[in-house]
């Protein structure tokens, strides 16, 4: 059930149209890529994707973004990734940064954390934003992007059939049917996915207890606290939970759980809805006039397909598996799939590696949404308790943690962060890891760190590009023979980027200089160290003294030999 009673923003409506290279039904041009669903996670695919130089057609059944905001609230990581899809300034200029989550047991604070935040950080940790508004940053910035990205509005796929090398779309628009051939197809078409029920597979998992009402109004925010709020049995609605934040352009959020006695049309009849907004507001001391823009039921699950790759088709996002909305996982984790998946898909493409490497994006991402669900569930239940167990457990955790502050580490909401693949096997065998004493381990990402570049501000993060990345940690920026020559070597055969980082501002040949000592310390890192890093940011092997050798067998590890690669 989702009602729209206001728009967003003006959101701009796209025309249907159909290929100009139209013959006997058929999309002439054979594609590389074609993304079924232009929600957020099939245009960050396709961003991501044109990084790389990869065209992609996007089929999008509706005629313009998603009408509801959705997803409400972004982590420090997302926006990391809307950095190199080239959407993060408009997203930072009209979103809200926050750190801050109160929980309250009837109208009393009983819990207060702060998000992971400090001083080397360029993001906060996350931003109050709306999706549909990100994913119109994303449709604009898919038009500046030199005719690589082709979105086919209310084009809509009704049809899959794979073969030999390849797989077959039909779609249908107002302006008529055709077929569409590709390479690859990459199934972003959310949860309700037509080419996951077309290929005849199923996702498992769970489904948790509890009906949420989710509702947006515009109000006047002024002077409202930016942040999570969250009260279990509020005097507005004793008995139940409800979650309060604010969002940009005058707007607030409520998320507010059924009873489970409650009838649910009965309940989700706007007057009913508006009468539970009007309580909470008034309990809160607000008085201030308001309209509703979308409200919608959610029922949140915890479910996935066990692998992403299926022949020549592969699933991201909602289609590939959902996540309940609590600890702001599912967009989230949607735009996660999509950094790791362009630049494999992008290497297979143009022979560079073989299906191996698209098999680790699946065992990589499904592994991260079990985590996910781990994560999301405990907040699921916690806000939903699925049984007179759990819910004299939660009760007590609310009713103790006042007088014992350590309780309250398991109401923390934990808020999404990037799944950490410490079992990847892309990861180099080879590294020296455990004589690191600091730094992230082969498989985190990286942490962020200020440093300055042609003597300017900068934070290791700028240094990233599409392509391997390899750090070495210099005292005056010189790079040992053999090291630049195996870097060099790299280089001819796949997108690679040496990156020196000097210690000393007086270096020459240096990228960047940590004339604080912060990197090196933060890194655990010394003159002569290397970090290796892939295109989508996890590290992926590190030595304390560069091996270059080990260096090149790290990277032949990913990238697969030609012939390999021509029988994907
Ligand atoms: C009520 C609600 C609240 C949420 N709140 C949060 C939150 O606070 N934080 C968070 O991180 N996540 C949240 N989520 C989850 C988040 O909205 C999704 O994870 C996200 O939308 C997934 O993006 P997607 O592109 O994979 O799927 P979708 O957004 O569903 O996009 C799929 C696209 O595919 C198109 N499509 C479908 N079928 C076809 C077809 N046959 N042919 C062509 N196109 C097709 C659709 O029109 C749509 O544009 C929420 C979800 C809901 C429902």
């Amino acid at each position: 059930m989702e009602i729209t009673f206001d728009e967003y923003f003006a959101y701009q409506h796209h025309a249907a149209r159909l290929p100009a290279d139209l013959a006997q039904g058929r999309d002439a041009v054979r594609h590389p890529v074609v993304i079924a669903g232009g929600g957020p996670t099939g245009l960050a695919l396709a961003l991501g994707l044109a990084n790389y130089g990869i065209p992609v057609v996007v089929l999008e059944a509706d005629d313009t973004v998603c009408s509801g905001s959705r997803a409400g609230a972004f982590t420090r990581r997302t926006l990391e990734i809307l950095e190199r899809l080239g959407v993060i300034d408009e997203v930072m200029r009209t979103g809200h940064g926050w750190t801050t989550g109160w929980t309250y047991r009837g109208d009393k604070e009983v819990f207060r954390f702060e998000m992971p935040d400090d001083a080397n950080q360029k993001y906060p940790p996350a931003i109050s934003h709306l999706q549909n508004y990100i994913e119109h940053c994303m449709v604009d910035a898919a038009a500046g992007r030199q005719g690589l990205i082709d979105i086919r509005w209310q084009t809509r796929v009704t049809h899959l059939q794979q073969g030999e090398g390849g797989a077959r779309l039909d779609v249908e628009t107002p302006l008529g049917g055709y077929a569409i051939d590709a390479d690859w197809v990459v199934a972003c078409d959310g949860g309700r996915s037509t080419v996951r029920d077309l290929l005849g597979l199923r996702m498992e998992g769970r489904r948790h207890e509890g009906r949420y009402v989710i509702i947006d109004i515009r109000i006047d925010t002024e002077g409202m606290p930016l942040g999570r709020r969250c009260w279990f049995d509020p005097p507005s609605k004793p008995g139940g939970t409800l979650l309060m934040y604010k969002k940009p352009g005058n707007m607030l959020r409520f998320d507010y759980q059924l009873r489970d006695d409650d009838d649910e049309t009965e309940e989700t009849r706007p007057e009913r809805v508006f009468a539970q907004v009007d309580r909470h507001l008034r309990m809160l001391g607000v008085e201030r006039p308001w309209k509703p823009v979308w409200m919608s039921l959610y029922r949140a699950s915890a479910l996935t397909l066990d692998s992403y790759l299926h022949g020549r088709v592969l699933f991201a996002g909602d289609a590939a598996h959902l996540v309940p909305i609590f600890g702001v996982r599912g967009m989230n984790s949607a735009i996660d799939d999509t950094h790791n998946l362009a630049w494999k898909l992008a290497f297979v493409q143009k022979g560079l590696a073989g299906r191996s490497l698209l098999e680790s994006y699946s065992s990589e991402r499904v592994h991260a949404a079990r985590e996910n669900h781990r994560f999301a569930s405990k907040g699921a239940e916690f806000m939903a308790p699925p049984s007179a167990p759990f819910r004299l457990m939660r009760d007590a955790v609310l009713s103790l943690c006042e007088r014992h502050p350590w309780i309250t580490s398991l109401m923390n909401p934990r808020q999404h962060a990037a799944i950490p693949l410490y079992d990847s096997p892309l990861n180099a065998g080879s590294d020296d890891t455990a004589a690191f004493d600091a730094g992230p381990r082969p498989g985190d990402i990286l942490r962020e760190c200020p440093l300055q570049r042609e003597g300017r501000p900068a934070f290791l993060t700028d240094l990233l590009g599409p392509c391997f990345t390899a750090f070495f940690f210099s005292d005056d920026g010189r790079v040992p023979a053999p090291l630049a020559a195996a870097c060099e070597a790299i280089a001819h055969r796949v997108p690679f980027a040496l990156q020196v980082i000097a210690r000393r501002a007086t270096a020459h040949e240096a990228a960047a200089v940590d004339a604080t000592g912060r990197l090196f310390s933060l890194y655990g890192a010394r003159p002569g160290s290397l970090y290796l890093v892939r295109p989508d940011g996890h590290v992926m092997g590190r030595w304390l003294t560069a091996d270059a050798d080990a260096l090149s067998r790290a990277i032949d590890q990913v990238v697969a030999i030609p012939e390999e690669a021509c029988h994907v």
